[in-house]
């Protein structure tokens, strides 16, 4: 199923986790509207970079039990996508989004904990906290700390 012109609901819905694949495509039916408005921001990223990459995007309950994520997490509303750029550094990319992009993201994190790098970009109001969108972070696997350029 086609989300956006370059996304698919398979590529936004995808899991590491094989024997849950069906389970957690099952869960994300009912997230398919905001889905597409995650990969409308990717389209704006990938006309800047080309080929965007997506680690994880939605990741539902059955998911979030087997890897002890956190349910109250983007991710888990289908409102997030953790990507990555063949074309350039997570630095950039995060830079890049945050500086210029004007996209309306809710959270942009340069998520680099040891030995692995992407950036998490999520959906803003309506669907976080206004008060809570636009918000740049780094993580180093242990802290988030507010990322300024
Ligand atoms: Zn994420």
């Amino acid at each position: 199923m086609t989300l956006t012109e370059h996304f698919s609901f398979e590529e936004l819905t995808r899991t590491g986790q094989s024997a849950l694949q069906d389970a957690n495509r099952r869960e994300a039916r009912d997230y398919i509207d905001k889905l597409k408005l995650v990969a409308e921001m990717l389209e704006a990223i990938r006309a800047k970079f080309g080929a965007v990459r997506v680690n994880s995007g939605f990741r539902g309950p059955a998911v979030n039990a087997a890897v002890g994520g956190s349910a109250t997490s983007q991710h888990s509303k289908g409102e997030a996508a953790d990507i990555v750029c063949p074309s350039t550094t997570v630095d950039e990319l995060h830079r890049w989004i945050v500086v210029e992009s004007g996209l309306k993201f809710g959270q942009c994190i340069l998520e680099k904990p040891a030995g692995s790098a992407w950036v998490h970009i999520s959906l803003g109001a309506p669907y976080r906290d206004p008060k809570k969108c636009g918000e740049s972070l780094a993580f180093d696997g242990k802290t988030y700390t507010p990322k300024r350029y």
